[in-house]
């Protein structure tokens, strides 16, 4: 195939996945648009009318903002890879700054920044509109610039030594530098799963030990019953960008924290507090995290080889307007191969993600049952989850080849049922 053929092939297979969601999108609008005028069955005498109609008016008005969206991604993906900018963007700054590890990464790192800069008047109107639209937002404009500014400053002091040392890998390491660069960024990752608990996320939010109380002690009992080891409970002030809600786990071993979302807090009572920790230990118990971790590692490693692959392919450049010509050498163009590459690489994982998300799911089932065990019932979870749904305004009715395609979480018919349904209690 001709340069010309391969760069039709990609730009095709760009708008192919962009078609691929605004259809989905479109028949999504389309489901949601013909139950909207009255609350689904399932759920009459569980949520009024009033909330039902606004969580149809939410997911409407995110889906014509997501079209928006991904529309302009598109636009821009196809004006940088195929309108000349890049090429000549690398050219004149190799002019400037020479070809080694160092001004590659920093031509990489400044296409990041210029490609996040094209999508913040989309960011902005999210938060500062449609969130605000119906009710979610509570970050104020300083938080916001200022979220962006320490990203911006994290990623200088994270990422850009990072990209530094897989370029210096090539140049050390040769042709198995796929292996190496693979192994940095995992070591990379568990440096950071140690670390990020302990330094970034205090630059964004205040942590404080949820105080002494019944919700602690019935907390800790929880701990205590599924053999749960955790270094302390904290309270995060969620609340401070945004209404909606949330729990996770951070650290390792002693390290261990549990941290609730002042949000959730304040929505949920106590014992649907405790059942919602004990879905989040449930994870932990059947060794989610790091199954999943595992399969990403896998994921990522695969990702490395066929880069690996691209980067020593003439035709992989110049089908993207760079001009080659000389003695062929991929080691000059190195950077740009994994410019390319994650640039493109979302044209492809798009369509796994029914698998990975189907995955999730049945995990989310698995964690849903494990809780409703150690609560001995199901109706606390149950009474969570069509809490935060409702605070949280989730589309209650999906189109199913849409919520199978994009959910990573069943919808909460489909998690009341599995939790009423299948299987007698453990130890009940
Ligand atoms: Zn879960």
């Amino acid at each position: 195939m001709t340069t010309a053929g391969i760069a039709w092939v990609v730009a095709g297979l760009i708008v192919l996945k962009w078609a691929a969601q605004e259809a989905l999108d479109w028949l999504n609008r389309r489901h949601v648009t013909k139950h909207k005028d009255a609350v689904p069955k399932a759920f009459e005498g569980v949520i009024d009318e009033t909330t039902y109609r606004k969580s149809t008016e939410y997911t409407l008005a995110k889906s014509r903002f997501e079209q928006i969206e991904s529309g302009w991604s598109v636009l821009i993906l196809l004006i940088l890879l195929f309108s000349g900018v890049l090429p000549w963007a690398f050219s004149t700054f190799r002019g400037h700054f020479g070809g080694s590890a160092w001004a590659g990464a920093a031509f990489l790192f400044l296409v990041g920044i210029a490609l996040s800069i094209t999508g913040l008047p989309l960011e902005w109107y999210h938060q500062f509109r449609l969130e605000e639209r119906f009710g979610f937002n509570t970050t104020t404009q300083k938080t916001w610039w200022g979220d962006r500014l320490k990203g911006l400053l994290l990623g200088l002091v994270l990422g850009y030594p990072l990209l530094v040392l897989v370029l210096k890998l090539v140049e050390w390491t040769g042709a198995h530098w796929w292996l190496w660069a693979w192994g940095a960024m995992m070591a990379f990752q568990l440096i950071m799963a140690v670390l990020a608990p302990v330094l970034i996320l205090p630059l964004f939010n205040k942590f404080t030990p949820l105080p002494e109380g019944s919700l602690r002690e019935r907390l800790l009992k929880l701990a205590e019953r599924t053999r749960f080891k955790a270094g302390s409970i904290q309270v995060m002030d969620g609340s401070k960008r945004s209404r909606h809600s949330n729990a996770f786990f951070t650290g390792f071993g002693r390290f261990r924290k549990i941290v609730l979302f002042d949000t959730l807090i304040n929505q949920l009572a106590e014992v649907e507090l405790e059942a919602v920790l004990a879905h989040e230990i449930g994870h932990f118990k059947k060794k989610h995290i790091p199954k999943m971790l595992a399969a990403a590692a896998v994921g990522s490693l695969i990702g490395f080889y066929v880069l690996s692959v691209l980067a020593r392919q003439q035709w992989f450049y110049e089908a993207f307007g760079f001009r080659t010509g000389g003695p062929w050498s991929p080691d000059r163009y190195i950077a740009i191969a994994l410019l390319l590459f994650g640039l493109l690489a979302g044209t492809v994982t798009f369509w796994l993600s029914p698998i990975t998300h189907w995955w999730s799911r049945r995990y989310e089932y698995q964690a849903d049952r494990f809780a409703r065990d150690v609560m001995s019932e199901a109706a606390p979870l149950v009474g969570a989850l069509r809490k935060l749904n409702e605070k949280n305004l989730s589309n209650l009715t999906p189109h199913p080849i849409y919520s199978g395609f994009y959910y990573s979480h069943p919808t909460l018919l489909e998690r009341e049922e599995a939790l009423l349904a299948d299987g007698p209690i453990a130890g009940a």
